[in-house]
C-alpha cells in the first residue's frame, strides 16, 4: 500500500538551498521537482556503494512498466525520442512545441495515458505533421522494427477510439476488454476470473497462499484457445530487463551484510525462477529486517493498474533511515505514557498503560518504475495479508520528498492569497513544515492509540461516522500537544510559535482552503477533510463571542484569522474530551450530530470564492521528480567513493534513461 500525497494546501517555506530552482519543468497539469538526498555524503562507503548498485537496479526495469501500461507505449516512446534527438527542422513552431509537450507527458505517465485519470492524451499536433517530421530523417535512424510499426504508432497516438483508457473500472462492462493495459491479452474478464478462481480452489485451505497471477501476463493460445501465463522472470517475459536488474542486485549482494545479503539473494532467486513462494520468502526476510540502514523495494508490487487487482506493476525505490527525524518520533513514543496521563480527557477513558508506535522516517535516494516520476510519500508493505498478520509490515514516510514538495510550493502565491496577516505568514514560512511533521507524528504515534472504550462498547458503535470522529480524535490529540510546553522541554520544538504556525494553517485549511479540492455543489465526503472542517468550525462557533477565530474581509476577499492561540488550544482540549467521550461510550447520536452540523455542508458563496482564487494562482495539481545521479569514483581498480549530483533537466534525464536503461524489445 502506498500513501498518496495528501493534496493539502501547500505552505511556503523560506529555507535557502542555494540558487537552483526546485521546480525544474512544468507542462500541462504537471510540475517536475528535484529532490535532495541529505545525509548521503556521510554514509559509510559500503552503504554508498550499496545505494549505487540498488539505484542502478531501480532504473533498469523502467521499460517493463511502459509495456505493462499499454503494449504500444514502447514503440510510441522510441519513435518520438528518435525524432526528438535527430530532427533538424524548426523547433520553434507550435506543432513542434506540442509534440515536445506530448513526449514530456508520455515520459511522465510512463505511457500514452494520464497517470491519474487513465485517459489517453490528446496530441496537439497532427498525424500529417509527425509523418512529415519523420520523413526528414534517414529511415535507419528508426531501425527496421520501428519503421514497420509506424502505422500502428500513429493509430495509438491519433485515433481516439484506439486504447481510450488504460484502466476502465465502470461496473457492468468487461473491464479487461475495455482497458488498454497489457496485463491480459485476448482474454475476457469472466475467463480470467474463472482461471484464477480455479487456481485458488486447487490451493484451498493453504494458510499461506501465494499472490496468484501477480507476476505474469495472462494470454490466450491462438491455436488451442487455452489460457496460460507468461511469467515475468529471467528466461520469461521481460527477460532482457530483468537480467539487468539481477546483474545489479548481484553487485549489491556483494557489498551488503547479513541479514540483508540473504534478502537480496532471495529476491534474485525469485527473479530467476518467477516462483511466487520465493517472493513471499523474500518479503518475510525484508519485513523482519528492521536494522539495515539502507533499504529498498524492487519488484512487481502494487496491483492498482490491473482492473482485477491481481497483476502488479514494476516499481523500485532505494532509501536510508533519516536518523534525525526518527529521533523525534522515538522521543515522542518513549513519552507516550506522559502524554496519555496529561491529556484533557476524562480519567475513565484513558489507557492505564499505553505504548507509542515509532514510525520510521526515510530519505529516498532513487525512484524507479511506478514510483517515478510521480511517487507516493509513504509506503506500507508487504501486501500479502497472511504475511502482514504473521510478521507485520514496514511503514515509512519519505521526508525528503515531502520537503521537496514544500520547497517547490515556495513562491507559488498561495500564502499571499489566503493568509491575511504578515506575522502569520512569517511564522508559517519558518515553522509550518515542522508543525506539519510534528502534528503527523503525534497523530500517528500517539493519537490513534490513546484512550479506551468503556466495557461493553463496541468499536463499530459510531458506524458511518466512526472514521471521521476517529481522525478528529487523533488530530485533536496532536493539535492539543503541539502547543504543550512539554515539547519544548523535550527539545522537539523551540517555542510556542511552532504551534501558532500550525494552528493558523490548520484553521485556514479546515474552514476554507481545503474546499478548493471539492467540486461546486458537492458536500464534504472524505473522512480527513470532514474531520478538519468539524474541528475548525466547532472551535469557531465556541469562540465566536470572544473572537478567538474570526472572519475578516479585505478588498472583497474573505480571510479567516486566529486571534487567541492559547484559548484555541483550550478549545482543542475541550473537543478532544467530548469526542473521546463519544467514542468511549459509543454515543452514536452525539457523534452524528457533531459531524452533520459542522463537517458536511459548505457555504456555496464561500466555496465558489475559494475555488476562483485558487484557480487564479495556476498551481499545477500533480507533481513528480527528477532523480539525483550517482557516480562511482575508482582508484587503482577499487571503488573509493560515490559522488552524488542533482541534475535539474527533466528532458535530459528522460533522454538519458531512454538511451541507457532501455532493455526491452518493442513488442513483448
Ligand atoms: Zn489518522
Amino acid at each position: 500500500m502506498t500513501l498518496p500525497l495528501c493534496a493539502q494546501a501547500p505552505c511556503a517555506s523560506d529555507e535557502k538551498h542555494g540558487d537552483r530552482p526546485w521546480i525544474v519543468d512544468r507542462f500541462d497539469d504537471i510540475k517536475v521537482i528535484r529532490y535532495e538526498v541529505p545525509g548521503f555524503e556521510s554514509l559509510p562507503l559500503e552503504q554508498k556503494e550499496l545505494v549505487y548498485y540498488l539505484a542502478e537496479a531501480a532504473k533498469s526495469g523502467r521499460d517493463i512498466l511502459f509495456d505493462q501500461n499499454c503494449a504500444m507505449n514502447l514503440p510510441v516512446r522510441r519513435t518520438l525520442e528518435t525524432v526528438y534527438k535527430y530532427y533538424e527542422g524548426d523547433r520553434r513552431c507550435a506543432e513542434w512545441k506540442a509534440l515536445e509537450k506530448y513526449l514530456k507527458k508520455v515520459w511522465f505517465a510512463n505511457g500514452i495515458h494520464h497517470h491519474y485519470s487513465n485517459d489517453k492524451f490528446t496530441p496537439g499536433f497532427s498525424e500529417q505533421y509527425l509523418r512529415q517530421v519523420i520523413a526528414t530523417l534517414p529511415s535507419d535512424r528508426f531501425g527496421q522494427e520501428l519503421n514497420a510499426l509506424r502505422d500502428k504508432v500513429c493509430v495509438a497516438i491519433f485515433d481516439p477510439e484506439a486504447f481510450p483508457t488504460r484502466l476502465n473500472q465502470k461496473d457492468g462492462e468487461d473491464l479487461l476488454w475495455t482497458s488498454s493495459s497489457n496485463y491480459y491479452r485476448n482474454v475476457r474478464q469472466a475467463e480470467a476470473e474463472k482461471f484464477y478462481a480455479d487456481m485458488a480452489r486447487r490451493d484451498a485451505g493453504n494458510p499461506e497462499p501465494v499472490s496468484y497471477g501477480l507476476n505474469s501476463q495472462l494470454v490466450r493460445d491462438e491455436v488451442t484457445g487455452e489460457l496460460y501465463e507468461r511469467t515475468w522472470k529471467v528466461g520469461g517475459m521481460y527477460s532482457k530487463a530483468i537480467e539487468r536488474i539481477v546483474y545489479w542486485l548481484e553487485k549489491a549482494c556483494e557489498v551488503a551484510v547479513e541479514p540483508q545479503k540473504s534478502t537480496i539473494a532471495t529476491l534474485i532467486d525469485y527473479y530467476r525462477t518467477g516462483d511466487l513462494k520465493k517472493f513471499d520468502e523474500y518479503n518475510i526476510r525484508w519485513v523482519k529486517d528492521t536494522q539495515s540502514n539502507v533499504d529498498f523495494n524492487n519488484g512487481f508490487i502494487e496491483d492498482y493498474g490491473d482492473p482485477l487487482g491481481r497483476k502488479a506493476s514494476w516499481e523500485a525505490n532505494v532509501n536510508f533511515v533519516d536518523t534525525a527525524a526518527c529521533h523525534r518520533t522515538t522521543i515522542i513514543s518513549e513519552n507516550a505514557q506522559w502524554f496519555e496521563d496529561h491529556s484533557p480527557v476524562d480519567a475513565r477513558f484513558k489507557k492505564k498503560t499505553v505504548k507509542g508506535v515509532s514510525a520510521k522516517v526515510i530519505t529516498v535516494a532513487m525512484l524507479g518504475g511506478d514510483c517515478y516520476p510521480a511517487t507516493p510519500i509513504g509506503i506500507n508493505l508487504p501486501n500479502a495479508d497472511w504475511i502482514r498478520k504473521e510478521y507485520g509490515s514496514k511503514s515509512v514516510t519519505i521526508d525528503n520528498i515531502t520537503a521537496a514538495y514544500d520547497m517547490a510550493a515556495h513562491g507559488n502565491g498561495f500564502n499571499e492569497e489566503f493568509v491575511l496577516r504578515e506575522d502569520d505568514r512569517e511564522r508559517m514560512a519558518k515553522y509550518a513544515k515542522l508543525a506539519d511533521d510534528l502534528h503527523t507524528d503525534l497523530h500517528e504515534c500517539l493519537g490513534h492509540g490513546s484512550g479506551q472504550l468503556l466495557p461493553g462498547v463496541s468499536a463499530g458503535a459510531l458506524r458511518s461516522y466512526g472514521s471521521t470522529l476517529e481522525e478528529a480524535r487523533a488530530d485533536l490529540f496532536g493539535l492539543y500537544y503541539l502547543g504543550d510546553e512539554k515539547l519544548v522541554e523535550l527539545g522537539i520544538t523551540p517555542s510556542f510559535d511552532v504551534a501558532k504556525a500550525g494552528y493558523a494553517k490548520y484553521i485556514m485549511n479546515g474552514m476554507m482552503t481545503q474546499l478548493a479540492r471539492i467540486e461546486l455543489g458537492k458536500d464534504v465526503e472524505e473522512a480527513h477533510m470532514r474531520n478538519r472542517k468539524l474541528i475548525s468550525e466547532w472551535c469557531y462557533e465556541q469562540g465566536r463571542a470572544d473572537k478567538i477565530i474570526e472572519w475578516q474581509v479585505k478588498e472583497g476577499k474573505r480571510y479567516v484569522v486566529v486571534n487567541d492561540f492559547e484559548r484555541l488550544r483550550a478549545l482543542f482540549g475541550r473537543l478532544l474530551c467530548e469526542i473521546q467521550r463519544i467514542k468511549s461510550e459509543g454515543d452514536y447520536e452525539a457523534g452524528r450530530e457533531l459531524v452533520e452540523k459542522y463537517a458536511v455542508k459548505i457555504d456555496p458563496d464561500l466555496h465558489k470564492e475559494v475555488r476562483d482564487r485558487y484557480q487564479a494562482l495556476g498551481i499545477e495539481p500533480y507533481g513528480g521528480f527528477v532523480n539525483p545521479e550517482y557516480e562511482l569514483v575508482e582508484k587503482d581498480g577499487r571503488v573509493v567513493d560515490v559522488k552524488i549530483s542533482y541534475p535539474a533537466d527533466y528532458v535530459a534525464q528522460m533522454m538519458d534513461y531512454g538511451e541507457n536503461y532501455s532493455f526491452l524489445d518493442l513488442e513483448n
